[in-house]
């Protein structure tokens, strides 16, 4: 029997596990991301949920065939470095994952580092149907988005095609970005910004709302909750709503593809409010032909296990 690890390194969460030749998931360890860090230190708790994950399954190093890391980005496949850390409460540069990962193994088993929505598509597009052209969108702590196109997995330059969390929505809008721009859509509808841009409404428009905005560790989810009964929370579910539909057509019209799933905490646990209202409407922007549209049916695998579907075509 051969069994593959893979790796799904989030911005909230790292999750690890370990399928064998009948891509069954036999092992599997999720670990909190640390947020306030070194690079190295980074690196070394991603280690650390591989040897939990190995020692869950009562595996060692060399039962181990080939390891997929997918991760947040924006990273550098080159180097195999995490570069940045916009959705972090630090700010930590170059962070040296792939090599730390792959010292926990024979030198023979490939090791390879994908963007986590790259590694999403991958997992779609290997295991999710026979279409040619899929995009995957992860709506998450932050926004981003992997392409196959023509039955091929678009990278481009280090690894960050399709970085799209940071396409510009509204150029005229003050909203700032992790990455420290403004008008970006992440700045409007990632899980991070969400409570920022409630504040930013009730600021300018003078909504009413029970909501406390005063509160440091406001989450998108409570906010999300009061959808009906607060006027607030309603009006800011419906215009993040309208920029989802605003840029899954951008990503319609950018990859042209048969389908998109979308996955990512934010979409995943709250389907009637965040998938639906952009599933609903983003036709209204589009003047090509609509993909389907649907969640995944990964659930929080999907990333590791499209890394090890990468890993493994790596092998042949
Ligand atoms: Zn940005």
């Amino acid at each position: 029997m051969r069994y593959y690890l893979g790796l799904d390194v989030g911005a909230t969460n790292i999750r690890c596990l370990v399928v064998d030749d009948e891509r069954r998931v036999v092992a599997r360890d999720t670990q909190p991301t640390p947020q306030r860090t070194t690079a190295s230190e980074f690196a070394v708790s991603a280690g650390r949920a591989v040897d939990a994950t190995l020692s869950t399954g009562g595996l060692g190093p060399g039962d181990i065939a080939a390891v997929g890391i997918g991760s947040f980005g924006p990273i550098d496949t080159t180097a195999g470095t995490i570069t940045e850390t916009p959705n972090l409460e630090a700010d930590v540069t170059g962070i040296p994952l792939r090599e730390t990962v792959a010292r926990r193994f024979p030198k023979s088993v490939p090791t390879t580092l994908l963007n986590d929505a790259d590694a999403g598509v991958v997992a779609e597009h290997e295991l999710g149907g026979d279409d040619e052209n899929v995009v995957y969108l992860t709506l998450s702590s932050g926004i981003g988005a992997g392409a196959v196109v023509d039955g091929s997995l678009l990278q481009g330059r280090a690894g960050n095609a399709a970085e799209v969390g940071h396409l510009m929505l509204q150029s005229e809008s003050d909203r700032e970005c992790g990455c420290g721009a403004s008008g970006h859509w992440e700045a409007f509808a990632s899980g991070e910004n969400i409570p920022e841009y409630a504040r930013d409404i009730a600021a300018k428009d003078d909504i009413r709302t029970d909501l406390p905005l005063g509160e440091e560790n406001l989450s998108a989810g409570a906010v999300f909750d009061r959808y009906g009964d607060d006027p607030l929370a309603t009006e800011l579910v419906d215009r993040v709503g309208t920029w989802n539909a605003i840029g899954v057509a951008n990503l319609a019209h950018a990859f042209a593809p048969d389908r998109v799933a979308i996955g990512g905490a934010l979409a995943r646990h709250n389907p009637t409010l965040v998938f639906e209202p952009l599933a609903r409407s983003f036709t209204d922007h589009l003047l090509v032909q609509p993909p389907e549209i649907h969640l995944t049916n990964f659930g929080d695998d999907v990333v590791a296990l499209g890394a090890i579907e990468h890993a493994v075509t790596n092998l042949d």
